[in-house]
């Protein structure tokens, strides 16, 4: 039987910046136990793109809160500052320019730009359907995997304790206290504060209590696509009208990513057991859209592709606070699409959960991340939603 300040389940990208964070704060001996190794989850898959466009503005907040650590830590994480783009055509011109407005109220360094400029931005990108488009010159992309061991690091500079392929079984309770957690194979760890940041699987460990966590599993595919050319820094492009985004990788190569999720409920899988090559349909839309967008690769060819799987709640957006009504127990999950570029500014949340009992930044209200807006049918949702975006944004 050991004891631990605080136990983290899950070494995600997410429970390692809620351990950096707990320790940075005064939290002694936090425990952090992962069933695999660290960043082996969606961490792993993730596409690193760093941008503060979201319709809901305590996301963005938490986005613009992070931006600073991308800029600090620079190539010690992969971070590209090539700048990010969102494209609209004619039927979202008002979000866009909505979103925006709303963007810059938060202090966010964002323009509108017209085509001419985009495409002085992006010399290879075909504007003929794009009315309108944002511009975050602070925006680009980074590595996942990086942050999260970056994480790692100084949560055990501070005195966190990690333990790799160490899985926990289920949360110990007494009444309403939480007491502790038990590994597979029976070893108790002792604590008062469990945070659970399992990403999906963060709902079995819940359901054990009676706490129902609606997460489901979607499957998303990814292309890395050689331009047949060397590319210059060129922004991230976030297509709205063909509902893809894209990236540089490396040098001379890009990578592309659905933003269609028109079709979700054809793509829910078991994260445990998924494909992880795109189908030759996906190739073959994926590749229509590309050659569509990018008439200027001289000679376009699709390396290779894989999957990841996000972590989807019914409104897109995570939890992050007590669930239960269980002392010590706080859930930290359903980041979908989002957890990589709001990583810090979520570590930073749980801690002042933990600490002051609230958050401690007005534009980025607790409230929003309960797990009860889901029966109160309280959603948190976009104010500006794009035309055939679905909930992404
Ligand atoms: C394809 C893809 C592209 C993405 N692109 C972007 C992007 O461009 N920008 C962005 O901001 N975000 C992006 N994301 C989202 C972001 O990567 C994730 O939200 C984030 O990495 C999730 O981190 P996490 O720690 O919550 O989950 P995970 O990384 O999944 O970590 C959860 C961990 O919990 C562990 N675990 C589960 N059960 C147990 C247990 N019982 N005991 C111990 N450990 C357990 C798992 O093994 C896992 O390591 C993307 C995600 C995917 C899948």
């Amino acid at each position: 039987m050991t004891r631990a300040g605080a136990v983290v389940i899950g070494g995600g990208l997410i429970g390692l910046s809620v351990a950096r964070a707990l320790a940075e704060r005064g939290i002694a001996d936090v425990l952090v136990l992962e069933r695999h190794q660290l960043a082996g989850g969606g961490t792993g898959k993730s596409s690193g793109i760093v941008r503060a466009h979201y319709g809901v503005p305590s996301i963005a907040a938490m986005a613009w809160r992070s931006q600073p650590v991308f800029e600090e830590l620079g190539a010690e994480v992969g971070f590209r500052q090539v700048g990010y783009t969102v494209i609209v055509g004619e039927e979202n011109v008002d979000p866009l320019t909505a979103n925006t407005a709303m963007h810059q109220g938060l202090g966010i360094d964002v323009e509108l730009i017209d085509t001419d400029r985009l495409a002085s931005l992006w010399p290879m990108l075909n504007v003929d359907d794009v009315a309108l488009a944002s511009y975050e010159p602070r925006g680009g992309f980074a590595d996942a995997s990086q942050l999260a061991l970056h994480y790692g690091r100084l949560a055990r500079d501070r005195g966190a304790r990690i333990r790799q392929h160490t899985p926990v079984a289920r949360i110990l309770t007494e009444g309403d206290k939480v007491t502790g957690v038990e590994l597979d194979g029976g070893e108790v760890v002792d604590t008062d504060l469990v945070i659970v940041a399992s990403g999906w699987w963060s709902a079995k460990l819940l359901a054990d209590l009676g706490i129902d966590f609606p997460v489901e599993a979607y499957r998303s595919e990814l292309l890395v696509v050689d331009a047949g050319v060397p590319l210059p820094d060129l922004p991230v492009v976030s297509d709205l009208v063909s509902l893809q985004y894209c990236r540089l990788e490396g040098q001379g190569q890009f990578l592309v990513g659905n933003s269609d999720h028109a079709d979700f409920g054809a793509k829910l899988v078991d994260p445990d057991k998924y494909s992880n090559i795109a189908s030759e349909a996906s190739i073959h839309n994926y590749a229509e859209k590309l050659i569509h967008r990018f008439p200027g690769f001289p000679d376009p060819s699709v390396t290779h592709s894989y999957a990841g799987v996000y972590d989807v709640p019914p409104d897109w957006n995570p939890v992050i606070g007590p669930v239960g009504g269980i002392d010590g127990l706080i859930l930290c999950a359903g980041f979908a699409g989002h957890g990589f570029k709001i990583s810090p500014a979520v570590g930073d949340l749980v801690a002042d959960l933990v600490i002051e009992g609230d958050s401690t930044d007005a534009d980025i209200p607790a409230r929003d991340f309960r797990l009860e807006r889901f029966a109160e049918g309280e959603h948190l949702s976009s104010l500006h939603p794009y035309v055939g975006a679905g909930e992404m944004r």
